[in-house]
């Protein structure tokens, strides 16, 4: 049988079943379009930072002065952890470190997701705060140097065209904002975030961008905060601008440009916000 014949006597077959996959997952498809309120917290003791690179991390663990590596990290994973007290808090910083083949940074869904399921499983935290870098949008008033914190994630590049899969493809997630943390540093912003696997985008990305009322585009978020809702931990998400995803320049030039001076913006607003938790016990 040729490959053709072969494969369009497959794929009624094909279809029949994702059908019955679709209905029978119909329920919980439902269920997930119904607005879900954030996971708060009862009290802060622990806090897990989730971060992906280590031009991210590093300076902000050089104002974390009490961490200390924790050389055995995560096994079967690349991820650099670090652990000890800030203001009273117990605090781990784990960064998703270097792909052990194709030798550059482990950013993107798969990795943030892994390796925030292992991060929650070995340090037991009350809260996952997922710091980085990002981009915004000049038409909800983003400018580069921004602070974001999520109010809720989604994604914007999972495509399902099959009955019942539009709330997962999408995957909007509600974030835990502290209350009263937007008054406590009134030139933050509150903001969608919106997750792909690209630093680009493409024209179905921007439409779903939109869709997702998106003030902030990066590559982490929305995976992160299904595995802390899995785990039933509050997820805060705190991100710095550095490229303008509606602008006139390439991503790559502004991100490459402005990596330094978002990475200390960012250990500047994480330790300002570990504080906010810390004073709130
Ligand atoms: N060349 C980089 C790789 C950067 S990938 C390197 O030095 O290794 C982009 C990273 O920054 C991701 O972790 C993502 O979350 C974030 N990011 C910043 N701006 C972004 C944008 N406009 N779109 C998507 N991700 C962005």
């Amino acid at each position: 049988m040729d490959n053709r014949r072969q494969r369009r006597q497959h794929w009624p077959q094909c279809h029949r079943v994702l059908r019955l996959a679709a209905r029978s997952l119909g329920a919980y498809d439902r269920a997930s379009t119904v607005a879900v309120s954030a996971l708060a917290p009862s009290k802060v003791s622990t806090v897990l930072i989730l971060v992906a690179m280590e031009a991210e991390g590093t300076p902000l663990l050089s104002e974390l002065e009490g961490l200390q590596q924790d050389e055995s990290g995560l096994p079967g994973l690349p991820a650099l952890c670090y652990s000890g007290t800030y203001r009273d808090l117990d605090v781990i910083v784990v960064m998703n470190g270097v792909h052990p083949i194709h030798g550059v940074t482990s950013v993107g869904t798969a990795a943030a997701a892994v390796t925030a399921h292992a991060a929650l499983q070995r340090y037991q935290p009350d809260l996952v705060l997922n710091a980085g870098t990002a981009g915004g949008f000049r038409a909800q008033g983003g400018a580069i140097g921004d602070v974001y914190v999520a109010t809720a994630v989604a994604n914007h590049d999972r495509r399902i065209p099959i009955p019942g899969f539009q709330a997962y493809e999408r995957g909007r997630t509600e974030a835990f904002v502290p209350p009263g943390l937007l008054e406590a540093q009134p030139t933050w912003k509150l903001g969608v975030v919106t997750t792909s696997n690209s630093l680009d985008y493409t024209l179905e990305d921007e439409e779903r961008m939109r869709g997702n009322d998106a003030s902030v585009k990066e590559m982490e978020a929305a995976a992160i905060a299904d595995v802390a809702r899995g785990c039933e931990v509050p997820f805060v998400a705190i991100k710095v601008i550095t490229d303008i995803v509606d602008g006139d320049r390439p991503t790559q030039d502004e991100f490459t440009e402005n990596l330094g001076t978002a990475a200390a913006s960012l250990r500047v607003a994480v330790p300002a916000a570990l504080e906010f938790l810390a004073a709130g016990r």
